[in-house]
């Protein structure tokens, strides 16, 4: 089955985590500090905390945030679940504000329409990589003094209006999934452009603990003492992991240049196949394409995923509304509460899109749905 993601591994990045695990550390050691001042260059000079996950890395940035009981945390559905998932876990309100029609990011006009002052974080995700459009989401947010939050799991190396993602919101997460553009088998990261948020990530990750004196209640116990001010979790990424990193945002420019040009070779070739639209772009974003999500009408969405499958074709939908999870059908989140995204869910098909992606096997892709469509 070819897949609808998958990481690139090559031989650097296998002597990377082997050099790290012949050495004197396997977990917090040298390598953290240099993934984490590597991942920086990516998001224009805003610092960043490493976690285990992108899922870790979604809740670090609510903790930091300062998101408890009552909050409300204003997010987009059109995302994996975890985006809400993790202000949920801290207390949070979570409402869902719909998405623009076409690219399924959040739209500025419906989040204006549902925040009020007890908004503390407005959370985008870029989906496919395609940056939402947070000139537009910061007003919004600065009318209620909100924070703004990027889900960046998909969009690494893209930029808004020239700018790097992870250098445009308050605080930016990322995903090392094998399937994201950057992997580090599991892993994720925070960045955070105010001092104060990062300090509190790091410390999150670290079940909280206070390791400066300066910062200790009661200093004064010896050497050994730690303390611990607020509660946290041991979301710490590995060196091992880190050294993989390492070496894979090394080659990020390249991956980001592959999947560009798979794009535009699905975009030419699929422009004249009926019953099918193509992922729009605005003019100001430079997008990282995570996914290459097109849109199947006439109702022919669920055929052409089973189809597709029994052509060994491994597409996948990405996704379906956050509130449909029956656990938010359960705290009384109700069908077509936002629109956009139930009729953008009830088309959206990923097709195949990794750096490995062969020409051959993406005409194969291409030839597949053409004749399921024609
Ligand atoms: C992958 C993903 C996550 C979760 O990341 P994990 O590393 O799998 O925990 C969160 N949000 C979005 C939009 C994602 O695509």
């Amino acid at each position: 089955m070819l897949p609808y993601g998958r990481q690139s591994i090559t031989d650097e990045d296998v002597e990377a985590v082997a050099e790290v695990l012949r050495g004197d550390w396997l977990t917090t050691g040298p390598a953290v500090g240099a993934f984490e001042a590597e991942l920086a260059r990516w998001t224009g000079g805003v610092p960043c905390v490493s976690v285990t996950s992108g899922t870790a890395a979604l809740h670090v940035a609510y903790a930091a945030a300062g998101i408890t009981a009552g909050d409300q945390v204003v997010a987009s559905p059109m995302t994996f679940v975890a985006t809400a998932a993790t202000a949920a876990l801290l207390g949070a309100e979570v409402v869902f504000a719909d998405v623009e029609p076409d690219t399924a990011n959040l739209d500025p006009d419906a989040v204006r329409a549902v925040t009020t002052p007890r908004t503390r974080v407005i959370a985008a995700v870029d989906y496919a990589g395609h940056p939402a459009d947070y000139d537009e989401l910061r007003t919004a947010a600065d009318d209620v003094g909100a924070l703004l939050l990027d889900d960046a799991a998909h969009s690494i190396g893209s930029t808004y209006k020239d700018r790097p993602i992870g250098s445009v919101a308050d605080l930016t997460t990322f995903s090392f999934f094998p399937t994201k553009t950057v992997t580090t088998a599991e892993g994720g990261a925070v960045a955070a452009r105010n001092p104060e948020h990062l300090l509190r990530a790091a410390r999150f990750r670290n079940h909280g603990l206070v390791r400066e004196p300066e910062h200790q209640r009661d200093p004064d116990h010896g050497g050994w003492h730690q303390e611990v001010h607020a509660f946290g979790l041991n979301y710490r990424l590995p060196d091992v992991l880190c050294a993989l990193g390492v070496s894979q945002l090394r080659r990020l420019a390249a991956f980001r240049d592959r999947r560009t040009a798979l794009v535009a070779r699905y975009d030419t070739a699929l422009a004249g196949v009926p019953g099918l639209s193509l992922p729009p772009r605005r003019a100001y974003v430079s997008p990282s394409w995570h996914l290459y999500p097109v849109r199947i009408h006439d109702g022919r969405r669920r055929e052409v995923y089973d189809r597709m499958r029994r052509a060994g074709i491994g597409v996948q939908v990405n996704y379906v509304p956050a509130y449909w999870h029956p656990v938010f059908e359960g705290l009384g989140y109700r069908r077509g509460m936002c629109p956009n995204a139930e009729a953008f869910y009830a088309e959206q098909l990923s097709l195949p899109l990794y750096p490995g992606l062969s020409e051959a096997d993406q005409d194969r892709v291409v030839d597949a749905l053409a004749a399921i469509l024609r």
